[in-house]
């Protein structure tokens, strides 16, 4: 099964992106040119300066081959920085249930009996890469889950719709949330249709810039939209252990939490 959704922009128009150099966790590592220029005087009782230059370091991004997946080569970098931080929430989550590594978790939630990469591209501008992104095709706002495309599985970014790093994070953790209902048969889907109808009370509401609930829908006719956004949205919440806080929903949190712990352990299991 595969699904074909459009987040919705719900914030701000994206805007150009901040120097952030370094994710949750990981280091980066910027080596500062050294002038070469020819000095205006030239000393003649100096020792001679040695003449090779030092080559700059390009900023690294950090290293997650481990987890099977990929990115297009047109990612900006602050972008890239979200969603390679957000693949290593999801990891680390995956791996409190799994055991393991969080890359190993990762890709045994991900990769699939094949063992296919997620392949991130960044669609802006009508760019695919050479991918065939299927119903996604026409998008040009936030995210799109593919599912297989070829030989990998496919998540297409058109645009991040916020600055708010958490959001970015958000937006790709959701996506990732679809493409694991994929490659679990749907089922994830199913149980989170079983709290759809109770999503204000279950999952956060937007603080300050940041929005929890990707793709808000809700209606009981079309099933089929509004049980994977659920699932994609309580992904999110269980990733970052972010639900909704108002002690008049303790009990409904609490419950769900468990029921969805439980589930997430059957199903990487
Ligand atoms: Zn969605």
């Amino acid at each position: 099964m595969q699904n074909i959704i459009n987040e919705i922009p719900s914030t701000s128009p994206d805007a150009t992106p901040t120097a952030t150099v370094s994710a949750d966790g990981t280091t980066v590592t910027i080596t500062i040119p050294v002038p070469t220029g020819t000095p205006t005087q030239t000393p003649t009782i100096c020792p001679p300066t040695p003449t090779n230059t030092p080559t700059p370091t390009p900023i690294s991004t950090p290293e997650i081959s481990e987890y099977n997946v990929e990115f297009t080569e047109n990612w900006p970098s602050a972008q890239k920085s979200a969603a390679v931080s957000a693949i290593i929430a999801v990891g680390e989550k995956l791996a409190s249930i799994s055991g393991g590594s969080a890359a190993q978790a990762f890709r045994n939630a991900y990769q699939g009996k094949q063992g296919l990469p997620t392949m991130f591209l960044w669609g802006a501008g009508g760019y695919t890469g050479g991918y065939n992104i299927g119903e996604c095709q026409g998008d040009d706002v936030g995210g799109c889950t593919v599912g297989q495309s070829g030989s990998v599985y496919l998540i297409v970014f058109f645009s991040f719709l916020s600055t708010d790093s958490q959001w970015r994070m958000n937006n790709v953790v959701h996506e990732l949330g679809h493409l694991f209902n994929d490659l679990h048969g749907g089922y994830p889907m199913s149980f989170a249709g079983n709290y759809a109808a109770q999503r204000k009370e279950l999952l956060r509401p937007q603080e300050g810039t940041t929005v929890w609930q990707m793709h808000a829908i809700y209606d009981p006719n079309t099933p089929s939209i509004t049980n994977p956004e659920m699932f994609a949205d309580m992904y999110v919440a269980w990733t970052y252990d972010a639900w909704n806080r108002d002690p008049l929903n303790e009990d409904l949190v609490k419950n769900a939490t468990t029921q969805m712990d439980a589930k997430m352990s059957e199903w990487v299991h």
